[in-house]
């Protein structure tokens, strides 16, 4: 399986191209719509391969809202961090402050491997539109 002979390393090159240039998020979907137009052949399993690949690296983050698991690049924010999201116009916001950290208190039965936490609001711009 060559995927029409594209390397790997060139398809992640692409995508991360695509994050870099794209304002917000997107999904597989758009992904898949988007490097099809430059490769043909490309399968949406190898698209979401990638972008799981590239959220394991710590190249993109990975938001999953009603609609469905959305990409973006990853935040500045180095450390261990969680999102404060926009419900108006979906722009995050980097909260350096983790709940696990704060004495949550979890079962001794229950082995933790990972955790979601992620705070809906209104930013500041969708905050001064809704007033005027
Ligand atoms: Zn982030
Ligand atoms: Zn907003
Ligand atoms: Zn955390």
């Amino acid at each position: 399986m060559s995927e029409q002979g594209l390397r790997i390393t060139d398809q992640r090159k692409t995508l991360a191209k695509l994050f870099a240039e794209a304002e917000g998020y997107l999904t597989a979907k758009d992904v898949y719509d988007e490097m099809g137009r430059s490769y043909s052949g490309l399968s949406f399993d190898t698209v979401y391969r990638n972008l799981r690949v590239l959220h394991e690296l710590g190249v993109l983050e990975q938001f999953v809202f009603e609609d469905g698991i959305k990409f973006k690049v990853h935040c500045q924010e180095a450390h261990h961090h969680h999102h404060l999201i926009c419900l108006q116009c979906e722009k995050t916001y980097p909260l350096v402050f983790c709940p696990m950290d704060t004495g949550c208190k979890v079962p001794d039965h229950f082995q933790v491997v990972k955790h979601k936490f992620e705070v809906f609001g209104y930013c500041q711009d969708c905050r001064t539109e809704q007033q005027t």
